[in-house]
């Protein structure tokens, strides 16, 4: 019988058994990336836990729309709502319009998330192009009585909304702590209490990102993109809303307000979040000196790596812990992912390689047993790679003879590994790809480099310079030698 899913709701904080609102169907919003920047070690986890989400849910039988935003307008750089928008000042300080900034870093971001093997999401709304829908929405809460207006920006009225319903139910906050940690006000602020939110801004003269509104020319705040585009396109109640542990507060807090002032309800079902990424022990931060980017990350070009990592690599280093314990990176502990994923792909070599036999000398139904097991236990990839270790070692024996397989247990192990390797872990054997890649380079660049040794031997120097300058020029080193040639790919 297959295991039930159970999920930790932050809400609740309990794992529950998961049921969709709708039968078959999952509705999932995650928090995707403000594109200001390079995408960074921090943009992974995120993205890696909510992809196994997606890929399991889809390998279980579910019909999934995955709504995962692209932040472009809004997000401003001191408690969200406060400052200069992070876009704009970026596209300020490079000399470009906001919306190339954007462009750019959203590219940029799916170079390197699709390296990483994780699967397009099925709807990437932006921000920017949901500006109408984030007015019909701040205009529902103000109707409702929990929005004021205030010198054309429209701010949440938090107080009022407290006494009616619990604002920090998500965080585990009540108001009174909230009021002490929250910063003095500068005088600049229209706000009528510091722990107030924004949900429209009225744009200052200089703010080049602005639209039209019943109150000023002006821009979301950035918490409300999340609740018009959720509702959009999932409707008022949806199944699941994840992101990072970071954003519990203030924004998905506010994001919660927000629904429950606007429709009378909180839109989803089960909270799910994410823990951090540790560096050395240390928050990563660009302060400290251990902010890597991705490109750095795969190039080892940073002064806190000792090696390049490869994407499957720093991919299995984040499914090896359990997405709600913090993940410490050490070039000590990736050094081992490295070596592990190698491991696990070695075993899964020697088990396409086996031979059959009349009998299995072990329990074959045991892997797909403890792989269900442990994923349907709220996301146990830890667990799951466990289990694989414990096969690699029997793979191995297939290998050495120590141990046998029937035709049917081969065929049906094979299928285990597809489907939590490759489909549900979306490991890559990056190895084998890179081989595949050379083996259709080898034979060409072999064809030219005999068709040069003729020429040399018929003293046509031109052609034979030609081809080897040739070859040189796409990044194939030649080397020639008595008997012949070598080479080899720069
Ligand atoms: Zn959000």
């Amino acid at each position: 019988m297959k295991p039930t899913l159970t999920l930790y709701n932050t809400l609740t904080r309990r794992k529950e058994e998961f049921e969709t609102i709708h039968p078959g169907r999952v509705g999932m919003y995650v928090c995707g990336p403000t594109v200001y920047g390079d995408p960074h070690l921090g943009h992974t986890r995120p993205a890696i836990t909510f992809d196994l989400l997606f890929r399991y849910l889809k390998a279980e039988g579910y019909k999934v729309r995955y709504v995962r935003n692209i932040t472009d307008v809004g997000h401003l750089e001191h408690d969200a709502d406060e400052g200069e928008d992070k876009i704009a000042k970026k596209a300020r300080l490079e000399q470009l319009e906001p919306m190339e900034v954007a462009h750019y870093y959203t590219e940029r971001y799916h170079k390197y998330m699709d390296m990483m093997g994780v699967l397009s999401p099925s709807i990437e709304p932006h921000a920017s192009g949901h500006i109408m829908e984030q007015i019909d929405f701040v205009q529902k809460i103000l109707d409702a009585g929990f929005a004021y207006e205030s010198n054309g920006s429209v701010y949440f009225d938090v107080e009022k909304y407290n006494a009616a319903h619990h604002y920090g139910c998500l965080s585990g906050r009540n108001l009174d702590d909230i009021v002490t940690d929250t910063r003095a006000l500068d005088g600049q602020s229209d706000k009528q209490h510091s722990f107030d939110f924004a949900l429209w801004k009225k744009a200052s003269p200089e703010h080049i990102m602005r639209w039209k509104s019943p109150w000023s020319d002006g821009f979301p705040g950035w918490h409300m993109e999340c609740s018009a585009m959720s509702t959009k396109y999932l409707g008022e109640k949806f199944d699941i809303h994840g992101g990072g542990m970071d954003l519990m507060f203030p924004h998905h807090e506010c994001e919660i307000a927000q629904s429950t002032a606007a429709l009378g309800h909180d839109s989803a079902r089960y909270w799910v979040h994410n823990n951090m990424i540790t560096i050395n022990g240390k928050k990563m931060g660009k302060s400290y000196n251990n902010f890597i980017t991705l490109e750095q990350m795969f190039n080892g070009e940073h002064d806190a790596l000792e090696q390049a990592y490869s994407p499957m690599t720093v991919r299995f280093f984040i499914l090896q812990a359990h997405y709600r314990s913090t993940l410490d990176f050490s070039n000590d502990a990736l050094k081992a992912a490295e070596k592990g994923l190698d491991r696990l792909m070695k075993g899964i070599e020697a088990l396409g390689k086996a031979k059959p036999a009349a009998t299995t000398s072990f329990n074959a139904a045991e892997l797909a047993e403890r792989c269900e097991a442990a994923m349907a236990d709220d996301l146990n990839s830890p667990m799951v790679i466990s289990a694989l270790f414990d096969f690699v070692r029997i793979f191995n024996g297939l290998a050495d003879g120590s141990q046998t397989a029937t035709a049917e247990d081969l065929e049906a192990l094979k299928a285990t590994v597809n489907r939590w390797v490759f489909d549900i872990l979306g490991l890559k054997d990056e190895k084998a790809a890179a081989a595949g890649g050379k083996d259709m380079v080898t034979p060409l660049v072999e064809m030219l480099l005999n068709m040069r040794l003729e020429a040399k031997a018929a003293k046509n120097w031109t052609l034979s310079d030609q081809i080897r300058d040739q070859l040189t020029a796409i990044g194939i080193r030649v080397k020639d030698r008595k008997d012949g040639f070598d080479w080899e790919i720069e």
